[in-house]
């Protein structure tokens, strides 16, 4: 990535909101620090976008999104503030999720071409975006000409053969054995003897990570896509490489890092370990930079027990513990691991449900996620408090930009989805609406910008302060602490002291609130209305 541009597309978005305010339009849109210049690092501490390309925006009136459909769209995502996008899967794959590949060097048709592929590559470029792709490495499509052609073999072995990978290299790429099994997850080739490993779906045959041949061919896969100009990748399904075998998992993820790190220094790896801290964190023994940190995530993470729950356990004093936990739980294993928040994602509900429709509670989620350490993650939209729970397809509507579903770029979901209906305006009309969730998002990841420690600082936990309502950390980096103070109160003011000789800051650097009211600093006393936000440096 030539990120040079991209860095001075960013400053010129500030360059331009700054002249503005020089002509005095600031006073009446809000509080200053939103006008503050942003330079933006290009690192791997990014605030990342999710999409799933079908249901995201469509380019050519098929109502199935596409990859024209998001370079369309990147100058809404740069806008929103995000300087990074996963893509779910876009190569060729008989689902309409994509996660079982039939050509791993091939975009899938109905999504565009390689060429498409390419000029999102340069326009994401231009915009100092980086972009990952989804690489599906613990199994393949059971239509994968691999699997078809091992298939066949054994299919064909003559009475009393023993198969073997000389004759057919295939047949090593797969799990294989001879003879019914009794635990779940396998399943029988046509009428043999032999039967298959796959874990998650008959459609989904496991691979064998013993097969250096194997290995050699997703070396090559991730070279055509390195060379191509993805920043990185995001790893499905770590942990069921070898079943829940942790130190073989650690050890092939360390091949392929190393392998990508060998081509890309700068690639950004992050993992998908679906499994509690304790778990993923060792994970991060292999090099890998990020796993997704689903202590935080979902119905009953962090995030939802502080916003939703009542009790000790579930407090403001409990949510800043849980900071400094998981940061110290993943170094043990890796000195400079990057922590990778998230709050849902394509396989959970949407935080709307969890949150009951309450958009103060939905607004707070968001501060929450994405102003916690590491690689933040953002599923598309959540933004907008997008509505979707129950089966895999509802989780993955369409993006909700118009309430006119005939409107320009507007997709059709997944053909097995439920009706969804979502509880809050739309794309444009949050857009324009000074008090959306979106707007708040926006802000939220603006702060985060701003901040550069936010994403990048050692948290520690500011024990005088801290108590059932107010959390209160520090997180320094590069020789610079800043302090945050969150009000999870949701109906009280506070009145947070902090002496700014005692702890070195100067300024109120910038807040949130989901009710749009002031934070003031006066005196070395912060008065935090309920569910506010509050950066002094
Ligand atoms: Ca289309």
């Amino acid at each position: 990535m030539k990120l040079g541009k991209g860095r001075r597309f960013l400053a010129g978005i500030a360059l331009a909101a700054l002249m503005v305010c020089s002509l005095g339009a600031c006073g009446e849109k809000g509080p200053k620090w939103l006008s503050k210049e942003v330079e933006v690092i290009d690192d791997n501490y990014r605030t990342w976008y999710e999409i799933f390309v079908g249901s995201f925006y469509d380019s050519d009136k098929d109502e199935m999104g596409d990859l024209q459909g998001v370079i369309s769209k990147l100058d809404y995502i740069a806008d929103t503030g995000f300087n990074g996008i996963w893509l779910m899967p876009i190569m060729p794959s008989p689902s309409y999720h994509k996660y079982d590949v039939t050509d791993y060097l091939a975009i899938a048709p109905e999504y565009g071409t390689m060429e498409d592929f390419d000029e999102l590559v340069e326009e994401c470029d231009k915009r100092g975006i980086k972009l990952i792709i989804d690489l599906v490495l613990n199994h393949t499509s059971s239509e994968h000409p691999w699997f078809l052609e091992a298939c066949r073999y054994l299919e064909g072995l003559e009475e009393g053969k023993e198969p073997s990978g000389e004759e057919c290299p295939y047949y090593e790429y797969y799990n294989f054995v001879k003879g019914s099994q009794s635990a779940g997850g396998w399943h029988q080739v046509g009428s043999t003897d032999y039967y298959y490993e796959g874990g998650f779906s008959p459609y989904m045959p496991d691979v064998n990570f013993d097969s250096q041949a194997l290995r050699k061919e997703f070396e090559d896969i991730m070279k055509f896509w390195l060379e191509k100009g993805v920043g990185g990748f995001r790893l499905d399904a770590v942990k069921h490489f070898y079943a829940d075998m942790t130190s073989k998992n650690v050890e092939t993820l360390k091949w392929v890092n190393d392998y990508v790190k060998s081509i890309t220094p700068d690639a950004y790896m992050v993992g998908e370990c679906w499994d509690g801290l304790n778990v993923y964190a060792q994970y991060y023994a292999s090099g890998i930079d990020s796993f997704f940190d689903f202590e935080f995530a979902d119905s009953s993470g962090v995030i939802t027990k502080t916003l939703t729950y009542s009790g000790e356990t579930n407090n403001a004093q409990a949510y800043a513990k849980a900071l400094v936990r998981v940061q110290n739980t993943i170094r043990e294993y890796r000195e400079d691991a990057i922590d990778a928040p998230f709050y849902v994602n394509h396989d959970l509900a949407r935080a709307a449900g969890f949150m009951r429709y309450d958009q103060r509670k939905i607004k707070m989620s968001a501060a929450l996620n994405v102003l916690m350490s590491g690689s933040a993650f953002v599923y598309y939209g959540e933004e907008i408090g997008m509505t979707g729970s129950g089966k895999d397809e509802n989780k993955r509507a369409p993006m909700y930009w118009s309430s006119d579903s005939g409107a320009e770029g507007m997709t059709a979901g997944p053909a097995d989805m439920e009706p969804q209906e979502n509880q809050f305006p739309c794309g444009e009309e949050q857009f324009k609406d000074d008090s959306s969730i979106y707007r708040f998002y926006k802000d939220t990841i603006l702060l985060r910008n701003q901040n550069p420690e936010i994403a990048r600082g050692t948290v520690e936990r500011l024990t005088e302060i801290t108590d059932g309502d107010v959390a209160a950390i520090s997180k320094t980096w590069n020789k610079t602490t800043i302090y945050m103070l969150y009000n999870l109160s949701e109906t009280e003011e506070k009145q947070v002291e902090l002496s700014p000789e005692q702890y070195g800051y100067t300024e109120l650097a910038g807040y949130l609130s989901v009710d749009g009211l002031e934070v003031v600093l006066k005196d070395g006393v912060v008065s935090m209305p309920p569910y506010s936000v509050a950066v002094l440096r």
